[in-house]
């Protein structure tokens, strides 16, 4: 990513300004794509944004750290935040406007009204994160009813989150398009994310036994393997010979419903989060057979 030149990429701050730029391209007729992220872009977003400029004649990122999804003892503060860096990532992989709204924009005071889910959220990160989904789910409705778009741009990496995602605008009759992207990963492997900035030289190392442990996962299912828990149980045991790695979850679910099956048929997530020290990752596969 060149980050040498000064970006001249738009970036409005208030719900009335977004709006009043998208009415004014709905008004030439122009289709509306629509990127939400919490920033410090990497390629995994820029694929998002790649798609969307593809597909639409405009492209909306929205960059918000949301603090309603992050529990007390999570990561809110630390969160990596780097507004020059994200402008220049999203002018390269051709997005048009940045919405940076403050917390105060999104929730003013006496917010008391949510969007819940069941379901797809009762499992692996519903289950270790209570709240998290329903400020993810309460955000991006949000986001929608802002930006207005004809279709929204969501990673694969979040696996859990699309299936969610999908189900509450289907359900709620949101009038968006949800495009589902691949996961974007290191040379090693690893699936980009802002968090992998918290790692340590060490950590970064251990960090691969996530996507090598998925590896072997999927290569025991391609052979034939149709029983979950022994899918589990070798990923789990993968996961344990690293010292630095610390398994939250591994789990095999329906990738539609993310309720667990008692056997491997159909689309199924493999899903994952291990604690690499102090810094919670997350990966998946998905197998269609
Ligand atoms: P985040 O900023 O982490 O909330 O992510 C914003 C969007 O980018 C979500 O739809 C993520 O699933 C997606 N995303 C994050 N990392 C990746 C990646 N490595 N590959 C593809 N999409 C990603």
């Amino acid at each position: 990513m060149n980050m040498q030149k000064a970006s001249t990429m738009k970036l409005v701050k208030t719900i009335e300004e977004i709006r009043s730029q998208v009415a004014a391209w709905r008004k030439e007729g122009l289709s509306i794509g629509f990127v939400p992220t919490m920033g410090y872009l990497h390629e995994g977003h820029q694929s998002l944004i790649r798609k969307s400029r593809e597909q639409n004649d405009r492209t909306v990122v929205s960059v918000f750290v949301n603090p309603m999804q992050f529990a007390p003892n999570e990561d809110f503060e630390a969160y990596p935040r780097d507004m020059a860096h994200d402008m220049a990532a999203v002018e390269e992989a051709g997005g048009d406007i940045i919405f940076n709204p403050e917390p105060s924009e999104m929730y003013p005071s006496h917010f008391t009204s949510f969007i819940d889910t069941t379901e797809t959220t009762e499992l692996l990160c519903g289950a270790v994160r209570p709240i998290h989904f329903r400020g993810v789910c309460t955000v991006v409705g949000k986001l929608f009813n802002i930006v207005c778009p004809d279709r929204a741009y969501f990673g694969q990496k979040d696996a859990q989150q699309l299936a969610t995602i999908r189900r509450f605008a289907r359900d709620l009759n949101f009038p968006v398009e949800i495009v589902a992207c691949p996961i974007v990963r290191e040379s090693d492997g690893l699936a980009k994310s802002s968090r992998n900035t918290y790692l340590s030289p060490a950590e970064r190392q251990a960090a691969t036994i996530l996507s090598r442990s998925l590896e072997l996962g999927r290569k025991a299912i391609e052979n034939g393997e149709r029983t979950p828990g022994k899918v589990i149980d070798l990923i789990t045991a993968s996961l344990k010979s690293e010292p630095l790695a610390r398994v939250d979850y591994v789990e095999v679910v329906d990738f539609e419903n993310i309720q667990r099956v008692e056997r491997i048929e159909g689309s199924i997530l493999v899903a994952i989060a291990v604690y690499i020290g102090k810094t919670r990752l997350i990966d998946n596969f998905i197998i269609n057979l």
